[in-house]
């Protein structure tokens, strides 16, 4: 019988996603690797959001959200811009070239560089499921913005994050604790179980155990 080896997590596959929503003046999105087309009569797209990301509390509000599929001429500065930092405490669209998004008809933004596609959404139900909440949708418009290849969280790991950066030089055998997201290293023999990455703010479960 083959051993229980968790690592088998990061043999799914997915796509990378700007999730965008819009309550009143508010104007925020986060990145995502969920959104999947889960029906197709009637069409539905699911996207599962965690529910620390204010732009979750934003379409549980309102119900809507936006869905551009990001393609793999997209910059690693885009995954900061949306991915690094919480709507709570900036506004993710300040200093966002006005290039590099538009409006859709429902009011929410799209992007449209390093993008190929978006989708406008409007959630017809949803599901509590502890961190994330799943929403499913139905989509009111869809449309393709560029014939780049879809960007995959693979490629995104592969080409587009940067190296790690060193942390410097550590004795031999020193245990470090590196972010799969955003290569912040952290060294020390246990991490935290409420460890949050100062980088990308990401938890515990997205860093790996490595030694040298
Ligand atoms: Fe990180």
């Amino acid at each position: 019988m083959p051993e229980m080896n968790t690592k088998a997590m990061y043999k799914l596959s997915y796509g990378l996603f700007v999730c965008t929503a819009v309550d009143g003046e508010k104007k925020n999105g986060c990145i995502i690797n969920t959104a999947i087309q889960v029906a197709s009569e009637p069409n539905r797209i699911s996207v599962a959001v965690n529910k620390a990301n204010f732009t979750h509390d934003m379409i549980k509000k309102t119900g809507a959200c936006n869905i551009s599929v990001i393609s793999r001429e997209a910059s690693f500065d885009l995954f900061k811009r949306f991915g690094f930092q919480s709507g709570r405490d900036v506004n993710k669209f300040d200093g966002f070239a006005p290039s590099s998004f538009d409006t859709a008809e429902n009011g929410i933004p799209f992007i449209t560089e390093g993008t190929n596609a978006y989708f406008s959404l409007k959630v017809e139900s949803e599901v509590d499921l502890g961190s994330h909440t799943l929403f499913i949708c139905e989509p009111t418009f869809m449309t393709v913005l560029s014939d780049a290849p879809s960007c995959t969280y693979e490629f995104y790991q592969s080409d587009i994050k940067p190296r790690p950066e060193k942390v410097g030089v550590t004795p031999a055998g020193e245990t470090i604790w590196r972010c799969r997201i955003c290569g912040y290293e952290y060294v020390g023999e246990d991490l935290p179980d409420d460890f949050i990455c100062p980088i990308c703010k990401h938890g515990k479960v997205d860093f790996e155990k490595i030694t040298r």
